[in-house]
């Protein structure tokens, strides 16, 4: 292998080790030491990032945008040993990687011509009105300042895109604020050749060391440390509802409760309408059996449950995706871990009353088959546990009996990521039934497409009412997902010259 990890932790500009460690789990190839993340190293990354910000947080927009595009260069200037060793310890294929390193760069690219542009900073201005009775009103003008350090989490299943130069570091230090990440054990050495990357352009831009730094896991006290500690302003989070939740507890537990803005998972309802079945239910249930194994299901917009009106076409859709599922090999998931929560979701799902499965080929170890089953929407309706996330290829197809049933249904659905609607002309009447309840549960409603293609662009929004996310104001993809680390200040009768560059401008 190119690139051997050293296996130490990134503070504030120095690579620390030392102490105990963990041993990575690739999927494929040699396994390396790191040194476990402890709670003393998250104090001095805290403190360091709370030191940065007196610097960082007053950096011009051009200058904070030069160093988001350094890092973008320092990442392609690794772009195989990346590729290499975030293959090796994920299991997910090369033509994954590379795409979702050029993902990484092109958000880290997006948001330096983000702040360039200065829309995000929603500068208002009510001029003063010395005049107005009964009493005089002053000149108060507003703008978005950043937040404070970020903890940031990385996701075990995007070692990119989401992780530590991933779309939530990327906002943060768009806005303005230092970040301590904390790396996901499922990829250590992805975590720390990108570390590397983002030092190199902390020091080519002579930028605060303190603004960025990685401390490796290890041992579940990093993660409560970090969201704990009081110099920490906000946290993002990818991950299980179970993780997610308990932090989100402990940061509204803290003293000074701070926001935390976590993405824990979602079915991503899929409502297939009566025309469009009769029409391409053959076609559909090839594209769903597409989109539900890519990346072995491992996807947060994965869309594992499809609700259809039962009669031939029904029959036609599941067949279809029945066909196209059996052609599809199994795959390795990302850590054991992960596999063994999929096949526990699995086995119970075929065991749960009035469900029949369609396609089951129970797997060990690391790998996983893809999974469907079948349901009614009566029986989907008197179990909840029906409508839980199983993160992997596993698929549910609802047979509900009417059009009324389905919007009942829906109604009952928890928040979800994203609500998608397979449509032609004449399931219109339907679509209008289902929309506003639809856009009640999720951020994002699709028309004949399939979710698990999330694009990076001014107006997504991935994010939803919880369970999806623990703050459904937000997204943590897109240039809207900066909003996330900043606050309104409002200044009144403030002299210009004492007024934040940005206003002042
Ligand atoms: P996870 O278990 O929630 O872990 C995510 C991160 O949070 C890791 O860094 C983990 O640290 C930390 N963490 C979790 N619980 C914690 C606690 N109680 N205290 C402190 N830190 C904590 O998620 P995962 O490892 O990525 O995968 C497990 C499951 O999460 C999957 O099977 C799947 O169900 C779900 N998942 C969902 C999505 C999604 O997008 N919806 C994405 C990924 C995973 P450690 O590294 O020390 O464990």
């Amino acid at each position: 292998m190119s690139f051997t990890p050293h296996g130490k932790h990134l503070i504030a500009g120095a690579w620390v080790g030392g102490g105990a460690t963990f041993k990575s789990e690739p999927a494929s190839g040699p396994a390396f030491d790191f040194s476990a993340g402890t709670v003393d190293l998250v104090d001095q990354a805290c403190r360091a990032a709370e030191d940065a910000f007196w610097t960082y947080a007053y950096t011009s927009r051009a200058s904070r945008a030069a160093f988001l595009n350094a890092i973008a260069d320092e990442i392609e200037a690794r772009a195989e040993a990346i590729t290499e060793i975030g293959t090796s310890e994920t299991g997910l294929p090369v033509a994954r990687l590379q795409g979702e390193r050029g993902r990484t760069t092109g958000q880290l690219r997006l948001f330096a011509s983000h702040i360039e542009a200065g829309t995000y900073l929603d500068k208002r201005h009510d001029t003063a009105q010395p005049e107005r009775q009964p009493a005089p009103r002053p000149e108060i003008v507003m703008v978005q300042q950043p937040i404070g350090p970020v903890a940031v989490f990385g996701a075990s299943n995007f070692p990119l895109a989401f992780s530590v130069a991933g779309g939530d570091t990327a906002a943060a230090l768009a806005a303005g604020c230092p970040v301590v990440v904390k790396g996901h054990s499922a990829h250590p050495g992805t975590s720390e050749i990108v570390a590397e990357a983002i030092r190199a352009a902390v020091e080519r831009c002579n930028m605060p060391k303190g603004v960025f730094s990685l401390i490796q896991g290890g041992t579940r006290d990093v993660g409560q440390a970090v969201v704990q500690h009081p110099l920490i302003k906000a946290v993002g989070f990818t991950g299980s509802l179970a993780g997610g939740r308990a932090l989100f507890n402990l940061c509204a537990a803290r003293p000074e409760p701070i926001p935390f803005f976590g993405e824990l998972g979602s079915v991503n309802p899929m409502f297939v309408l009566p025309a469009a079945a009769a029409a391409r239910g053959e076609s559909l249930g090839q594209g769903w059996a597409g989109s539900l194994t890519m990346g072995a299901g491992q996807f947060c917009t994965n869309p594992g449950i499809a609700v259809v009106v039962d009669g031939p076409e029904a029959d036609g859709f599941v067949a279809a995706t029945q066909e196209a599922l059996n052609k599809v090999a199994p795959q390795t998931m990302l850590t054991d871990g992960i596999a063994q929560a999929f096949h526990d979701g699995q086995s119970q799902m075929a065991t749960r009353n009035a469900v029949r499965a369609v396609v089951n080929t129970p797997l060990t170890g690391r790998s996983a088959a893809p999974a469907l089953f079948e349901t009614t929407g009566e029986a989907f309706m008197a179990d909840a546990g029906l409508g839980h996330e199983v993160f992997g290829p596993l698929g549910l197809v609802v047979r509900v009996g009417s059009i009324d049933e389905m919007v009942a249904l829906a109604k009952g659905f928890e928040g979800q990521l994203t609500a998608t609607l397979h449509m032609d002309a004449g399931d219109m009447p339907a679509a209008k039934a289902l929309r506003p309840v639809l856009e009640r549960k999720a951020g994002r409603l699709l028309v004949n497409g399939f979710p698990t293609g999330v694009e990076v662009v001014d107006s997504m929004v991935h994010g939803g009412p919880y369970p999806a996310s623990t703050n459904f104001g937000a997204t943590s993809v897109g240039t809207l997902s900066i909003r996330r680390f900043l606050r309104p200040v409002a200044y009144q009768n403030m002299p210009t010259e004492l007024l934040p560059q940005d206003l002042a401008d």
